[in-house]
């Protein structure tokens, strides 16, 4: 029944000079959602608004779910597209519409009309009566409520007269590709995955990284990590995904540094080697899933330590969130079943029985120097041996 969709975005409405820069990023991503639906969609603005625009037969839900996912998008209404054939046809269309589209007849409503063509030949109060009236005859069981009724349909009268009557909220945030790009390090734990959307959501373009240490991580891990970033590409769009043999650093660091400094060192090379191809990708800093004192890393001791080593921003959006918290948002985006899949990172591997909760950034840096044999050599290597994939949702 419907033909298009009118698209509400909030935040992005109130930038000022910049506005029509998220508009059209909007109205890009709207585009690149809509392409993987059955049907053809064209995208555009119109009077500080966005529509999609049915050209073909579409799947109404797999379009919302497609649209659920679009950053910036705040409400998703889809609508009825009918031409101006005088006002006798129009209420049939809307008894007709309000027919398949009010969830109960017994609801209360209010049309609310908007004259956006002037030259139409009722006032929008009079359209608004009117076709009250008419649903009323139709519908004996509705009523109207004219201060909170639990439908409101609405009539723009356009070049085409619009009616929808029903918001399917979005996801709030900001167009992707609005706000520069980021180096998400992904891991395939249930943090780092929530980490990269949140920061997608403020507008953040993402790239990815992951560090695997094969034959001790497996092929299954990997594939885990890959199918993690197509998860969270279904919001971020398209992400550039290199993936590092960490392999050789570690055994290194295994080798010559007291094991009880083992991850806060490796996490610092990890950091590094993070940020190598966030130069090579024009990124304006490092993505995280860290939390405070949610693991030995992750004491503020810790954090200090690991954060030294970069020069870049590291964005840490879970910074203040509980577990729990992190585990509702994983699975309200679809990547928490994929993240508890028992295939091991690098990070369990060679963890210590006993790691240093509250590292001291000297000893660290003493612990550091017994790797200056060989340790340029190996980032180096880990540089040029890297894979990097593109992963689509
Ligand atoms: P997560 O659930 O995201 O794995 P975590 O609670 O297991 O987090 P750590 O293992 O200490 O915490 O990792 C902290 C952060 O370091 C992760 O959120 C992620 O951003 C990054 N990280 C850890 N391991 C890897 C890895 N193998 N590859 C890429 N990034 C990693
Ligand atoms: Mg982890």
């Amino acid at each position: 029944m419907y033909q298009a969709f009118l698209i509400k975005y909030g935040e992005i409405g109130i930038k000022g000079k910049n506005r029509h820069i998220f508009e059209d990023t909007l109205v890009s991503q709207t585009a690149n959602a809509l392409k993987n639906v059955d049907g053809e969609f064209v995208v555009r603005k119109e009077n500080g608004r966005i529509y999609a625009e049915a050209q073909t037969a579409f799947d109404l839900e797999e379009a919302v779910e497609a649209l659920r996912c679009v950053f910036g998008i705040v409400g998703i209404c889809p609508v009825v597209l009918t031409e101006d054939e005088g006002f006798e046809k129009l209420a049939q269309t809307v008894i007709s519409y309000a027919r398949e589209a009010f969830p109960s007849h017994h609801a209360t409503f209010k049309v609310v009309t908007r004259r956006a063509r002037k030259n139409y030949p009722m006032e929008s109060m009079e359209v608004s009566a009117a076709l009250g009236e008419r649903l009323l005859e139709a519908f004996p069981e509705l009523k109207v409520d004219v201060h909170h009724p639990q439908v409101t349909l609405h009539v723009e009268i356009r070049n085409k007269i619009n009616l929808y009557s029903q918001t399917i909220k979005g996801p709030g945030g900001m167009p992707v590709g609005s706000a520069g790009r980021a180096m998400l390090l992904l891991s395939g734990g249930i943090d780092s995955p929530v980490a990269g959307y949140m920061i997608a959501k403020r507008g953040v373009k993402i790239d990815a990284v992951y560090f695997h240490a094969p034959p001790y991580t497996s092929e299954r891990a990997r594939l885990k990590v890959i199918d993690l970033a197509k998860t969270v590409a279904k919001y971020a769009g398209p992400i550039r995904l290199h993936i590092i043999n960490f392999t050789e650093i570690q055994l290194y660091i295994y080798d010559k540094c007291p094991h009880d400094q083992l991850t806060i060192i490796m996490r610092r090379y990890m950091m590094k080697l993070a940020e190598h191809f966030a130069a090579e990708n024009e990124d304006l800093g490092l993505i995280t899933g860290e939390s405070i004192g949610q693991v030995a890393s992750q004491t503020m001791q810790s954090l200090a330590v690991t954060n030294e080593i970069c020069t870049m921003p590291v964005y840490r959006p879970l910074i203040g969130f509980d577990k729990q918290d992190i585990v509702d948002i994983a699975q309200k985006i679809g990547t928490y079943e994929t993240s508890v899949l028992p295939y091991e990172d690098c990070c369990t591997i060679f963890v210590a029985k006993h790691p240093v909760t509250k590292p001291n950034l000297k000893s660290i840096r003493k612990s550091e120097t017994h790797l200056i044999p060989k340790i340029d050599a190996l980032m180096q290597e880990a540089i040029e041996t890297a894979e990097t994939i593109r992963v689509e949702a």
